[in-house]
């Protein structure tokens, strides 16, 4: 499994398949768009939704190259493009067969005449901006879009979706306004024949506020193993299901006051053990862990010292013994330590989810 000096990063299929059941025991006979976007989380586009596959209804992407390459792989799940879509990428979306996310009533205009031009009909699925303001039409004139699209023939109508902005803060009030917002929207179709799916749910969503979970839920970090924050920890347990880990590719003595690494940051206060990883920010294990990550090696934790170089850092491993050759753990379990994203997160004022989709392509990703 670790015929490469590069890191791996090691997917457990098992742990996932453990948090979309919880996933399923939350959203009980809900359908499931999963989210793939960002490499997966980091765990690997094509090999994670090979797993998910026959496990969830719909993959949701942000791009439609990604959407493409699962195609090109086999995968045959329903997949919706959460970005609007480009007039030069309408074909492909075709050729493909993946659904469009239409945010405004120009655009499904847009998406219709064209289907209408080429005698196709395209699935489409009506984004409502209730208070994230990123994307979507804005829920005060969201009847409009809702009627242009029950009038347009050549536009199926397969979803009408919002997303939350604070599902996973501490108080919900403003989850609980836009969730009433959305609520209203979609009284559109108490008088319509034919009902879309509504969604809205994200992972904190799934946890916390089961009134949102309407017809499909769609989670995302939840499935790997994390929480979205805090706050959501007590009613789902969820297991990660990335390990990353490299081997040690040199030991050494760093004599009393010498520098270590470029800038020389830190300077060995007296003989310091050190082994040489072969992990660097060119692998995601970013700068900003200069003498502040750590690793685990024979089940202990020890500090990165001086700079993280693209490549390469040094850990000082003190009075324990460890030498070239020992695995070495950045993200996972060793022994009765563990080093998560969060942990890594909060040493860089982040999230777990920019830990997770920062591992880099070079990082290979191994399924077990
Ligand atoms: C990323 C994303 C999600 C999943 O969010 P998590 O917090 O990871 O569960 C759901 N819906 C949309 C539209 C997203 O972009």
């Amino acid at each position: 499994m670790h015929n490469t000096s590069r890191s791996v990063a090691i997917i457990d299929l098992g742990a996932m398949g453990h948090n979309l059941a919880e996933v399923k025991r939350l959203a009980r006979d809900k359908k499931i768009i999963a989210m793939v976007k960002g490499n997966a989380y980091g765990h690997g586009l094509v090999g994670t939704a090979t797993f998910l596959a026959d496990k969830v209804d719909y993959f949701g992407v942000a791009f439609v190259e990604e959407a493409i390459e699962l195609r090109e792989n086999g995968i045959k799940t329903p997949i919706l493009v959460f970005n609007p879509t480009l007039p030069e990428q309408f074909d492909d979306y075709f050729k493909y067969n993946i659904d469009h996310t239409v945010a405004s009533i120009s655009a499904l205009h847009d998406l219709d005449t064209k289907a209408k031009k080429r005698g196709i009909e395209i699935k489409v699925h009506l984004k409502i901006d209730t208070g994230m303001m990123r994307l979507g039409i804005r829920y005060t004139n969201a009847q409009n879009l809702l009627r242009k699209a029950s009038e347009v023939k050549n536009s199926q109508v397969v979803s009408v979706f919002s997303h939350f902005a604070t599902s996973d803060e501490e108080n919900l009030d403003f989850a609980n306004l836009q969730l009433e917002r959305f609520k209203k929207v979609i009284k559109f179709y108490d008088e319509q024949k034919q009902k879309p799916l509504f969604h809205m749910a994200n992972s904190a969503a799934i946890i916390r506020l089961p009134e949102s979970h309407f017809d499909m839920v769609r989670p995302g970090i939840m499935m790997y193993g994390y929480h979205p924050s805090e706050f959501t920890r007590s009613c789902a347990k969820l297991c990660p299901a990335l390990t990353w880990k490299a081997k040690a590719t040199y030991f050494k003595v760093i004599l009393k006051d010498h520098p270590v690494s470029y800038g020389g940051t830190w300077v060995a206060p007296e003989n310091v053990r050190a082994v040489t990883i072969p992990i660097g920010y060119a692998d995601g294990f970013r700068r900003m862990l200069s003498n502040k990550g750590d690793v685990l090696i024979r089940g202990k934790k020890y500090s990165v010292i001086g700079n993280v170089c693209m490549d390469q850092t040094v850990i000082k491993i003190g009075e324990g013994e460890a030498y070239k050759g020992d695995d070495v753990v950045i993200i996972g379990k060793q022994g009765d330590q563990e080093i998560t994203a969060e942990d890594m997160a909060a040493k860089l004022d982040t999230i777990s989810y920019e830990v997770l989709t920062g591992i880099m392509k070079r990082v290979e990703r191994v399924y077990i």
